[in-house]
């Protein structure tokens, strides 16, 4: 008999899981989504970046599915006309002390598999990125930019095509696990499936808590802020240009992003937002900040981040600050440069009872019910080899490529 699988959002994980089922012919797919489209968190709200895998712990989940995810979303591209453009990258270690934190991150990407990555002095840093300063850089030529937003209404349309449906503006109010079905409560009724999996974002934990899973990780958004370079500045930059991370943070810091339909954007930074889809400062939700506040973790996480949390929020309120921030890689970027503040994304990052912030991609297991615990970036990247991997290790199945 066809198994029913329902599927809890339609950004681009839940969107390719859902899209991998159906395309098996095998099962009954239905995807649940609370807003009227698909893609309308961080789907939607991201730097398009298409990652080659350069930060990522050799054998992790991320590392192993990003490269795999980024080989999907190529071919899934071309197939069907949708745009994408290998930009090209460049981590820039701006001052001699970065550069043995380059020199990590270039082990890394090695070690990973980035093809035909390059070490490079300041001499081919300007060939590549004339506006550019730093003393070394390690260049990734096939990073790309795509429409994630795009792709995923490619992967609901793979969906309908094969008999799956897309119900927007159906928010999962409840659900009541069991054995063999699962029931799913939504203002307009109730679904029964025979497996449930959950890739709710910003919300993951809340529906965690009505599967019965555990309420660690909980969900700690943090904003991701974007400013726009005036067109005829756009010329700075050529394709992107990053900072070497600063490893005690799960964050890549503020870059430029040439997209794919040519606008330069500066940033994101990483503030705490104050309610899981609070897109600037006035979003306020008393439940998600006080239920933060509350956490186990939260004394731990201030007082290991309190610094760098100061510094972004201060950023974020005074342009000049966050100016200064993008000018040490580009110090032709003239203030005006920053035209205007572009639209903003909340992170759905995971954050354990012990104060730490997960690094990796997890997923949960509750009977009948499969939870993505966390799909932090590069998970955009990686979302077809993502649903996978859940089709294999959790739901028995082979995924079709495709
Ligand atoms: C600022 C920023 C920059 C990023 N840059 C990149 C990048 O360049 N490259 C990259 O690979 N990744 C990037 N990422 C990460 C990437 O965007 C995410 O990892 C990815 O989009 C996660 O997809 P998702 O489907 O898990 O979540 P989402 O896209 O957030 O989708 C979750 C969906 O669940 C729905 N939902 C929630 N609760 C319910 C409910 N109760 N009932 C029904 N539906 C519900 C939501 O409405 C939403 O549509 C970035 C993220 C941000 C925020």
């Amino acid at each position: 008999m066809t198994q029913r699988v329902g599927i809890v959002g339609g950004g681009i994980v839940g969107m390719a899981i859902a899209r991998a089922l159906a395309l098996t012919g095998a099962f009954d797919v239905v995807v649940l989504e609370k807003e009227r489209r698909v893609a309308a968190h961080q789907t939607g709200h991201n730097s398009g970046v298409v990652h080659a895998g350069l930060y990522y712990q050799p054998g992790s989940l991320k590392a192993l599915l990003c490269a795999r995810g980024r080989e999907l979303t190529r071919e899934l591209c071309q197939d069907r006309g949708l745009p994408y453009r290998e930009l090209g990258k460049l981590v820039v270690a701006v001052t001699p002390d970065e550069v043995p934190r380059l020199d990590e991150i270039e082990r890394r990407a090695r070690a990973n598999g980035v093809p035909d990555l390059a070490r490079i002095g300041h001499e081919r840093m300007r060939e590549l990125e004339p506006h550019v300063a730093g003393v070394a850089a390690v260049h990734s030529p096939h990073t790309a930019v795509v429409d994630f937003a795009a792709i995923t209404e490619a992967m609901a349309d793979d969906v309908r095509r094969a008999g799956g449906r897309v119900l927007l503006g159906t928010e999962v109010i409840g659900v009541r696990a069991g054995e063999p079905t699962t029931a799913v409560a939504t203002a307009g009724g109730t679904h029964t499936f025979d497996r449930l999996v959950v890739c709710a974002g910003l919300q993951s934990d809340l529906i965690a808590r009505m599967v019965g899973a555990s309420p660690s990780p909980r969900i700690l958004p943090f904003r991701g802020e974007y400013w726009t370079l005036v067109p005829p500045r756009a010329e700075l930059v050529r394709g992107m240009i990053y900072p070497v991370p600063d490893p005690r943070f799960p964050f890549l810091g503020v870059h430029f992003t040439r997209g794919v339909y040519d606008d330069v954007h500066v940033g994101p930074n990483a503030v705490p937002a104050l309610a899981r889809e609070g897109y600037g400062w006035g979003n306020v939700s008393l439940r998600d900040t006080l239920g933060s506040l509350a956490w186990p973790g939260a004394p731990a996480l201030f007082r290991k981040h309190w610094r760098m949390g100061l510094r972004e929020i201060s950023a974020s309120l005074l342009k000049p600050l966050y100016y200064r921030q993008a000018r040490e890689f580009v110090p032709a970027l003239r203030p005006s440069d920053l035209a205007a503040k572009a639209d903003s994304g909340v992170r759905a990052q995971a954050w354990s009872a012990d104060g730490s912030l997960l690094d990796d991609f997890a997923v949960d297991q509750v009977g009948s019910v499969t939870l993505l615990r966390n799909a932090p970036s590069p998970a955009a990247t990686s979302s077809m080899a993502i649903a996978e991997h859940v089709l294999r290790e959790y739901l028995g199945v082979p995924a079709r490529e495709g």
